[in-house]
């Protein structure tokens, strides 16, 4: 089959590769219909998280079943499903905890290399998927896969920071964070009925989308200093939430400088390096601090009635969609942010 493979700092390429097969009893082999290229991809292209010469990579992905295990009971060839970004055994107490992205029975993230469980990854033809029963989720065969093929990371992770977020109907949010999560924290955020959402972001064709999925002013942080301009908007008050969503030092900080007194500061950034937490502003004006990794397979299924009902149009934030075999270009296009990409989705 073909896949996506790395080679190095900003080389991927697209190679001829073994097909996988069933190696345990649990497994499925999927044939990807569609997948899609995240941000965190951009750690191991940059050189941030190592990763093995030759190693399939992609978290991204759905399909349809085409070859199932002897322990597999849930599925059968031909089901379409969605996979979110984390392999769980669905037995560990973790998993029973639901919180299967600290699953310790076997878990781990596709597609990124031995660090994170040694999972081939979804920018391929086939994937294998251990632990089927567990990790997968069955969806509806006449919903289009861009549509629900983000269900299994973004849109869950950024519904996950807002939800964490405690917005009441008549608060004003901010939402730290133009890129794909910041614009599914902000659509998410609409849902539960703030009076303003205040986006924060860096490219203005960024924020014009995030104005289409429920952002009412955005700030590009290359013109205008957020803090001021929010502490104008809310004349000196604050918001009631923050949501970080890009995992940057500069922005949490902010959000401590503009959430009001015993409001809530949510993230699902991913922070690589350490962040020194004001503590005094944290007790002094009572805040709430909140996020981490989104255990996305929660939220697949909670989250598939507002993409059916339309009150969520989660194809808003695709800008490329590629052939399998021009995923480096994808890269590429994420990493530069050339031709104005957002999302880049591919189609094996
Ligand atoms: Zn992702
Ligand atoms: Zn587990």
């Amino acid at each position: 089959m073909k896949a996506a493979t790395y080679h190095g700092v900003r080389d991927i390429r697209v190679e001829t590769v073994p097909d996988p097969k069933i190696q345990d009893s649990n497994d499925v082999i999927l044939r990807v219909t569609k997948s899609a290229i995240c941000g965190s991809d951009l750690h191991f292209y940059r050189g941030r998280i190592p990763m093995d010469e030759g190693f399939i990579v992609g978290h991204e992905f759905m399909g349809v079943i085409e070859d199932v295990g002897k322990g597999a009971k849930q599925f059968k060839k031909g089901d379409k499903v969605v996979a979110p970004f984390w392999v769980s055994c669905g037995n560990c107490i973790n998993c029973k905890n639901n919180v299967p992205t600290s699953c310790t029975g076997g878990g781990g993230c596709f597609g990124f290399g031995v660090a994170f469980g040694n999972f081939p990854g979804g920018q391929a033809e086939y994937v294998r998927i251990p632990f089927a029963d567990s990790t997968l989720e069955k969806v509806p065969e006449k919903i289009e896969d861009d549509k629900i093929i983000f269900l299994g990371d973004i849109f869950s992770t950024g519904y996950f920071c807002a939800e964490w977020a405690n917005i009441k109907p008549g608060q004003v949010v901010a939402v730290f964070g133009d890129g794909p999560i910041g614009l599914f924290a902000t659509a998410s955020a609409k849902l539960f009925g703030p009076s303003l959402i205040i986006t924060i972001g860096r490219h203005d064709f960024r924020l014009d989308v995030a104005k289409k999925m429920g952002c009412d002013i955005g700030i590009n942080s290359h013109k205008e200093n957020p803090v001021d301009r929010i502490l104008e908007i809310t004349n000196g008050r604050g918001v009631d939430a923050a949501l970080e969503c890009i995992g940057s030092e500069e922005a949490l900080l902010d959000a401590f400088k503009i959430v009001r007194p015993a409001g809530t500061i949510s993230f699902a950034g991913l922070f690589v390096q350490p962040v020194p937490i004001p503590m005094l502003d944290f007790y002094l004006k009572d805040l709430t601090l909140r996020g981490g990794v989104c255990p996305a397979k929660n939220y697949i299924t909670k989250l598939l009635p507002l993409v059916e009902k339309g009150k969520v149009d989660p194809t808003a934030v695709i800008t490329h969609d590629l052939p399998l075999s021009d995923t480096p270009k994808g890269y590429r296009l994420m990493d530069s942010k050339e031709e104005n990409a957002i999302k880049v989705v591919l189609t094996p």
